[in-house]
């Protein structure tokens, strides 16, 4: 029996080993650079099962991290580099006060249809208790350049740059604005804390939008728009007018997508400031005008 038990352990490892090739495999079988991971989440993704791995799965994942360095502070808690069965993943932990704005976030990344290149993978979400308080964790894929903020702070990017980064974030907005009607269609969704600070930059030089706690959810058969109760409110730095001085229309969801775009066109004048043209920063106003020319062409490509 013993003897039979080894053989089948042996052989179940095997399978992985047809999937991802021998190269890709460390001394004890585990999978490198992502694929394990990403074939999961691709598997369940298009499995047309909805959104984000099974809870039971996501517990595993979460109760396997070893966490390793933090990465950045926010209000809510902590966010950390850690290891999964050899990959990178970044761990954010709430305070445990903080448990409405973790349930939210988890619950607005696990909406059906989110996922996209340009919007922060969701992995996981646990609550461990450690015995003397309970730490809420949300897993998502690990970025090494970190925010934009962080990015721009230390490169100065020429125009292609420029424009990667721009149009990245572009799209993440786009499809997170955008309605998908369907069975398993998504509702438009609007981020109402967009800075620069909560974008991260790909190894590939492109964004990916983060930190959802504060989004908002549009169901347009009731017209409703899904405020969630945390005590939580944007950068003011970032506000729209309408929204510093408390005038919006909450119950119109236009109204909020139109606060994000305010926000976007900041980040996109921080990221004009960090372009350097022939090395040299030119008049931040005219780089400014040129990315807004080239946004405004891809759109209208994109929408022939
Ligand atoms: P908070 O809700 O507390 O503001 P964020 O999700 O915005 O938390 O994360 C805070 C900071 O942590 C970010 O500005 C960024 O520097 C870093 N960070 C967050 N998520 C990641 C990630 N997936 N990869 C790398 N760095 C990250
Ligand atoms: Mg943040």
């Amino acid at each position: 029996m013993l003897v039979m038990c080894g053989v089948q352990r042996r052989w179940r490892r095997r399978p992985h080993l047809h999937k991802y090739g021998p190269n890709m495999m460390d001394a004890d079988g585990l999978v490198h650079d992502g694929q394990l991971l990403r074939e999961l989440l691709d598997d369940w993704t298009h499995s047309g099962s909805g959104s984000g791995l099974p809870l039971l799965v996501q517990r595993t994942i979460a109760r396997q991290i070893q966490l390793h360095e933090i990465i950045g502070k926010g209000r809510y808690g902590e966010v950390w580099r850690g290891r999964w069965r050899g990959e990178n993943v970044a761990v954010k932990i709430f305070h445990t006060r903080e448990e409405r704005s973790w349930f939210r976030e988890a619950e607005v990344y696990q909406t059906v249809m989110l996922r996209h290149e340009n919007i922060l993978g969701f992995i996981a979400a646990d609550n461990k208790d450690n015995g003397t308080w309970t730490q809420l964790w949300l897993v998502t894929d690990y970025h090494e350049n970190g925010s934009l903020f962080d990015y721009l702070n230390r490169t100065v990017c020429d125009i292609s740059g420029m424009v990667k980064l721009a149009l990245s974030a572009a799209s993440g907005l786009a499809h997170l604005h955008m309605e998908i009607v369907g069975t398993q269609g998504k509702p438009a969704i609007a981020h109402r804390d967009l800075k620069s600070k909560n974008m991260l930059v790909k190894k590939n030089g492109t964004c990916c939008i983060a930190d959802l706690g504060l989004a908002v959810k549009h169901d347009s058969s009731t017209d409703y728009v899904d405020i969630a109760p945390n005590n939580r409110v944007g950068t003011k730095r970032y506000m729209a007018p309408e929204v510093l001085d408390n005038s919006i229309n909450k119950d119109h969801f236009e109204c909020f997508k139109r606060a994000d775009i305010y926000s976007f066109g900041l980040v996109l004048w921080e990221i004009a400031r960090r372009t350097s043209v022939g090395g040299l920063f030119k008049n931040a106003a005219n780089i400014y005008s040129l990315l807004l020319l080239c946004m405004s062409f891809q759109w209208i490509f994109c929408s022939l």
